[in-house]
């Protein structure tokens, strides 16, 4: 930055946790101060919950929920015997699963906490039924994202994966195969945008989801970050790098810059590169659905340090979006 004026620091809002984000590590918090259950779980030598993968794709998040006990694992047959048998429970992440996941649970008895977002849960749903409608499902969504290996566990025959509009050219389908549209939660709605419109012109006869398949909280935090990057000159996502909507903010953000600045992605404030602000009179700053507000503020501070000491915030819609807890906990 110049050493004449301050620098501003322009908060995108919303930013940060989204209600599914909340309610998957509210869902593991709840168990780990379940009392009773977990000291017992202790005194066995044995931890008081199992999640599998990462509960949200944030790694302070899940570092801190290790630190109190949570065991975290990639696969269900990493979970021993004699913690299934002890009636540990094992959280599905806010992701979700494939029916494959959710049988082997069930085959070998363990107790299910199922995490899952219920706008993933929507899209699971979804394809269920245009199968049985005798649909095929043109899906968008990224290859390896734990979200899109349980969409399209639900019914791998008839889900087709792509990720960018050049795939398009790579589907057959003649006009008597029924088709329909499902993406993933956390894609880039101006991207997608343009694959659909490659599709519509590919198979004029596909059909739309009844809603958008990408989130609320998706949408927001784009919409937010686009315009916070217009008043900057540089712009820091607060995001872990397998996080799909914090890498989608950055990629937005980019766009929103152009060739005025650089947008970054940072999982905290020790990341951050002070000769990125050379220059920079406003930095605009914003975070992904699954990061704690914390680490937004230690970035700010950090900011702070390097001179931006006017703070403001564009905040474009309140959001009042609440998941309850999963069944299993309420019971
Ligand atoms: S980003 Fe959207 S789909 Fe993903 S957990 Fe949050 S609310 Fe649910």
């Amino acid at each position: 930055m110049t050493n004449e004026q301050p620098g501003r620091i322009v908060l995108a809002d919303p930013r940060g946790f989204c209600a599914g984000v909340d309610r998957a590590i509210l869902t593991v918090q709840t168990i780990l101060r379940s009392g009773a259950d977990t000291d017992r779980a202790r005194a066995a030598g044995l931890p008081p919950v199992y999640v599998r993968r990462q509960i949200v794709h944030n790694k302070h998040v899940v570092e801190d929920l290790s630190a109190q006990g949570a065991v975290f694992v990639q696969e269900l047959d990493e979970i021993p015997d004699e913690a299934v048998a002890a009636g540990i429970p094992v959280v599905f992440s806010a992701h979700g699963v494939s029916p494959e996941i959710k049988a082997e649970a069930a085959r070998r008895g363990m107790h299910v906490v199922d995490a899952t977002c219920p706008l993933v849960s929507k899209v699971h749903r979804e394809v269920l039924r245009f199968v049985r409608e005798g649909y095929e499902i043109i899906y968008i969504g990224h290859r390896g994202h734990d979200e899109a290996v349980g969409v399209v566990g639900e019914s791998p025959e008839h889900v087709h994966l792509i990720e960018h509009e050049s795939d398009v050219d790579t589907l057959e389908f003649g006009e008597s195969t029924k088709l329909v549209l499902l993406t993933q939660t956390t894609l880039s709605v101006d991207e997608t945008a343009g694959t659909i419109e490659a599709l519509k012109r590919r198979f004029p006869w596909i059909e739309m989801p009844p809603n958008s398949d990408i989130c609320y909280a998706t949408s927001n935090r784009q919409s937010a970050v686009k315009l916070v990057a217009e008043q900057s000159d540089c712009v820091v996502i607060v995001g872990s790098a397998n996080s799909s909507n914090s890498v989608r903010l950055m990629e937005v953000a980019q766009e929103g810059l152009g060739e005025r600045g650089r947008a970054y992605r940072v999982d905290d404030a020790s990341e951050l590169d002070s000769a990125w602000f050379d220059g920079v009179a406003a930095v605009g700053v914003s975070s992904g659905a699954s990061v704690p507000d914390e680490l937004v503020g230690g970035v700010v501070e950090a900011l702070q340090g390097f001179g931006f000491t006017e703070v403001s915030t564009i905040e474009t819609i309140k959001e009042t979006m609440h998941f309850v807890l999963p069944a299993e906990l309420r019971r």
